[in-house]
């Protein structure tokens, strides 16, 4: 993935540019427009020094594309790995315009973060890089221009952090950033919200292909934020889920795995395990094992690139649901589809977490907070609203899911450009 060997050769901005063509060539679409689609609005790299506890001088970089805003502020996560670069920086912004417009929400499309990995840093160092970060976009980030969130790496510390810095140059705007702790703004769900939707969009696809999710298997690549609660919210929707790994390895029962006593060892202890230190009624596997097991339904959800022209014709299952942004890359896409597999992308599948956001926003904006349940429930209906759209483009059309979703987003944020002008 994003540090082996495919990344050289993998260019995350080629994929997501020959899907976005693939879809304009279906659309009618003013030159002009087309070319705007397909270029940032804006690029901005910072230089982040953060002089570390043992005196030491580190010097990072900090990110944030802004793809478009025809539709509404610019949104979208924030993401600390080593990995992190501009170019991957504007392949996942362009993927956050489509994902805003094909949930139907009023908001643009932004990515960014720090070539950093959090967990080399203090607690102290972190906040004082994210709070350096945060001064360094001064005019950049608003809760009316460009709005971040949690990615890979991130969380609500972070996003408390960024809301901070902010308010000393604009006052109290908690609804600069979502993603933040409940007690700070923040809203109920967010937390789960990706992978409750993740989870959503796979019983619905099950269904319209007459699927039983009760005697399915699934496979998960990446514990994390998304694939945690992918796996509990399924396992409580009746499938079997058999394999689940981190960036140490994965672990796997064919009678199903334990998923709340994983999270409890992984994550909400005090002693926190990396997957490889499990120790139990499972068997450890690599990831390139994860990939290919006998699961029906594959779920990467850790980091791009994850299935690739190398290994996609290992993966077994029947059905990939993109829980990360741009796990597949487009030649892995054609093998996976010329073996028969369906895939529901990145845009849709993961779109849980920024309707959610969206949510927090307007909770935030109404100065009021609402309940949970209605939280879960104006979610699901957001994304059932997208999940029935791109059926029934499929069906009509008789196109991949990537392409139908992609048609009906890109067209939404084409008429927004087309109307406003732009020049
Ligand atoms: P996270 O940092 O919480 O978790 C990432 C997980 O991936 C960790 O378990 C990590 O160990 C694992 N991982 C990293 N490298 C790996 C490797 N080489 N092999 C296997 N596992 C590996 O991040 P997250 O928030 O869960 O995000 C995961 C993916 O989902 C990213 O692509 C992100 O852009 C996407 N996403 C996240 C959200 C969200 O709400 N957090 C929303 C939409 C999409």
């Amino acid at each position: 993935m994003s540090k082996n060997k495919d990344k050289t050769t993998f260019n995350p901005l080629e994929c997501t540019q020959s899907y976005l063509s693939e879809a304009l060539g279906r659309l009618d679409v003013e030159p002009m427009h087309e070319m705007l689609l397909k270029t940032p609005y804006r690029e901005v790299t910072v230089e982040l020094p953060l002089r570390k506890s043992d005196g030491s001088l580190c010097v990072f970089q900090g990110y944030r594309v802004q793809h478009n805003q025809a539709r509404g502020p610019f949104k979208g996560g924030l993401r600390l790995h080593k990995g992190m670069d501009l170019g991957l920086g504007k392949a996942l912004a362009e993927i956050m315009t489509w994902k805003t417009a094909l949930a139907g929400l009023p908001f643009g499309g932004a990515k960014g973060g720090i070539n950093c990995n959090a967990r080399e840093l203090s607690k102290l160092e972190l906040e004082q890089l994210i709070k350096k970060f945060t001064r360094r976009m001064n005019g950049i980030f608003g809760y009316d221009r460009d709005i971040p969130a949690p990615d890979v790496g991130c969380g609500a510390s972070e996003m408390a952090w960024i809301y901070d810095a902010h308010s000393q140059y604009y006052g109290h705007q908690p609804d600069v950033v979502t993603g933040k702790p409940i007690h700070l703004g923040g809203t109920e769900g967010r937390v789960e919200a990706t992978g409750f939707g993740i989870a959503k969009v796979t019983q619905w696809m099950a269904e319209r292909r007459g699927i039983d999710l009760e005697k399915s298997t699934v496979a998960i690549q990446g514990f994390g934020n998304v694939g945690r609660s992918a796996a509990s919210y399924l396992e409580q929707a009746g499938a079997t889920v058999i394999a689940v790994s981190d960036s140490s390895g994965g672990v796997y029962s064919e009678n199903g795995l334990d998923i709340d006593s994983l999270i409890r060892k992984t994550f909400e202890n005090k002693k926190k395990q990396i997957i490889s230190d499990i120790k139990g009624d499972c068997e450890h596997i690599s990831n390139a094992e994860l990939l290919s097991c006998n699961a029906d339904i594959l779920i990467p959800a850790a980091l791009d690139c994850a299935i690739n022209e190398d290994n996609a014709s290992t993966v077994k299952a029947n059905l990939v649901v993109e829980g990360a942004n741009i796990p597949v890359t487009c030649e892995a896409e054609k093998i996976l589809g010329d073996n028969g597999v369906a895939i529901i992308p990145d845009i849709l599948a993961n779109a849980g977490g920024v309707i959610c956001s969206y949510f927090e926003w307007v909770q935030n904006r109404e100065g009021r907070m609402w309940s949970r349940e209605r939280v879960m429930s104006e979610i699901e209906s957001a994304l059932s609203a997208a999940f029935n759209n791109v059926a029934e483009t499929v069906e009509k059309e008789d196109i991949p899911y990537r392409l139908a979703a992609y048609v009906i987003a890109v067209d939404r944020v084409a008429k927004a450009q087309q109307s406003r002008g732009f020049l």
